[in-house]
């Protein structure tokens, strides 16, 4: 039987783990893995309503149903949306969470990725996932034991992206899709706004499925999901974690 891992996929927005690792949760939550899919903004920026707080109830709803596509966990950070900063309460934040899950590996953004929320997410993850185990910074949740290895997933459209662990998400590829389309409060907005920067009638779901065919080319298979693992400190491993 395959070794089993207690997985965490920490994204700016609620939507970011589906998009960008979707296929590999899947497959963990296939291997057996505990999975978390954690959001540190509440996602209020982006949508067809104005309405802040009506908003970020309809992203709850909408990450729970996705994580349920796959039976992971959902944590809610619920730090604002497009304003996001890296300061101590933000990374007490994201500290309590990993603590929360207590993973083996995390998966997050790149620190070079085009949105701010995103960098800023990549950069409390690390710190957070440092102070984690570490007694200086008390939260609700108790001590992790290990500084997690952390594999970053590929920003939006793959520009300068230069992985080096590749996923088979073949067949998860439907579940991957089958989570996104979940939060239905994104669809119409992104595409809207993705429809009129690239002038293609599906864009968002075009590069979904481009980048995982572009990737399974790649590496000899249909659809793939590709990361890059950050090789610092105590976070490398001998072993293959991802599946
Ligand atoms: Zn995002």
């Amino acid at each position: 039987m395959e070794k089993q891992f207690t997985v965490m996929a920490i994204g700016a927005h609620p939507d970011d783990p589906e998009i960008y690792c979707g296929g590999t949760l899947a497959k963990c939550a296939e291997r057996g893995d505990k999975v978390f899919m954690a959001y540190v903004t509440d996602g209020t920026a982006g949508g067809d309503t104005k309405d802040r707080d009506k908003l970020a109830e309809i992203r709850k709803r909408e990450g729970t149903a996705a994580a349920k596509v796959i039976g992971a966990e959902v944590i809610f950070m619920g730090l604002p949306d497009a304003e996001l900063e890296y300061n101590l309460a933000s990374r007490i934040k994201v500290i309590d969470a990993i603590r929360q899950a207590k993973p083996d590996l995390i998966i997050t953004h790149a620190p070079y990725d085009q949105n701010c929320d995103h960098r800023i997410t990549s950069q409390l993850v690390n710190d957070a996932n440092l102070h984690a185990s570490g007694h200086k910074i008390e939260t609700t949740h108790t001590r992790t034991t290990i500084i997690c290895p952390v594999y970053y997933m590929e920003p939006y459209q793959g520009i300068g992206f230069n992985p080096s662990v590749y996923v088979d998400i073949s067949n998860t590829f439907e579940q991957k899709i089958k989570m996104f389309m979940e939060h239905k409060s994104q669809i119409n907005y992104l595409e809207t706004e993705e429809a009129k920067r690239t002038k293609s009638s599906n864009p968002f779901l075009d590069i979904v499925e481009i980048t995982a065919r572009f990737r399974g080319i790649q590496s000899l298979v249909k659809y793939a999901e590709a990361f890059q693992p950050l090789l610092i400190g105590q976070g490398v491993r001998t072993e293959r974690l991802l599946p």
